[in-house]
């Protein structure tokens, strides 16, 4: 029995080493995504700067639109003015007048504003634009970096991989079973050592009878509240291996 377990602590190593490649693999991948995803976040900020510089352009337009109306109508009324005969059209027609000069002084300051804040948006999006190149060019050199990584990590998982399924046929078929089931349903984790009588799979205590039987080493025993494969390995034996 003694020498199945330590097959079995031998397949969870590797079996532990392998997620270890996985996970490693995991998180360059996410990295890449990430910086990815900054990057669609500012090309989707530089078209909302751009769509806002475009309405700021139209924005203009009819602001220029209506300074040239009131232009327009500064010169009619005075042409009327030659025309009228009482002072009351007189006087009516000078406010008309007076207001289209108004219109024209605050056109002209609305100009100048959206005209600034149309070079603002434009700007904003050629520096969000050049941040992008960068972060672009720094992604393409990432990309080739993780995926020369990824390939060497999936070089080494596959030999630890192929050490494992070799170790797994020597495991009894019922044993091999039950560890395959455990590492599904316990993450990965199906052999686990017991210290001072506590699991150290789920960190529970367990009987401390059970934890005198274990330590003998005689049968296999697992955890009565997450059902992993115990082993124990007394301190001075550990500490011998380190
Ligand atoms: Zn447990």
């Amino acid at each position: 029995m003694k020498e199945e377990i330590s097959k079995l602590i031998a397949l969870q190593k590797l079996n532990t080493e392998m997620s270890g490649f996985d996970q490693n693999i995991g998180e360059k991948q996410q990295e890449l995504a990430d910086r990815e995803q900054s990057i669609q976040d500012k090309e989707s900020a530089i078209s909302q700067c751009r769509d806002r510089a475009e309405e700021l352009e139209q924005r203009q337009r009819d602001i220029k639109a209506a300074h040239e109306d009131a232009g327009t109508r500064i010169k009619e009324r005075q042409s009327k003015m030659m025309q009228v005969q009482t002072s009351r059209e007189h006087q009516a027609l000078l406010k008309e007048i007076e207001d289209a000069k108004k219109l024209i002084k605050d056109t002209e300051e609305q100009l100048l504003e959206v005209m600034e804040q149309a070079e603002q948006a434009e700007a904003e999006a050629v520096e969000l634009e050049n941040v992008c190149r960068g972060e672009k060019e720094l992604l393409a050199e990432e990309t080739k970096k993780v995926e020369a990584a990824v390939k060497k990590l999936n070089t080494r998982r596959k030999t630890v991989f192929n050490k494992h399924n070799k170790l797994a046929k020597d495991v009894q078929g019922s044993m091999i079973k039950r560890y395959d089931k455990l590492l599904k349903k316990r993450n990965g984790l199906a052999v686990v050592q017991v210290i001072d009588g506590v699991c150290q799979g789920c960190f529970m205590a367990i009987p401390p009878q059970q934890f005198n039987e274990i330590r003998k080493g005689d049968q296999m025993h697992s955890c009565p509240t997450c059902q992993r494969i115990f082993y124990y390995e007394a301190p001075d034996e550990k500490d011998g291996k380190k």
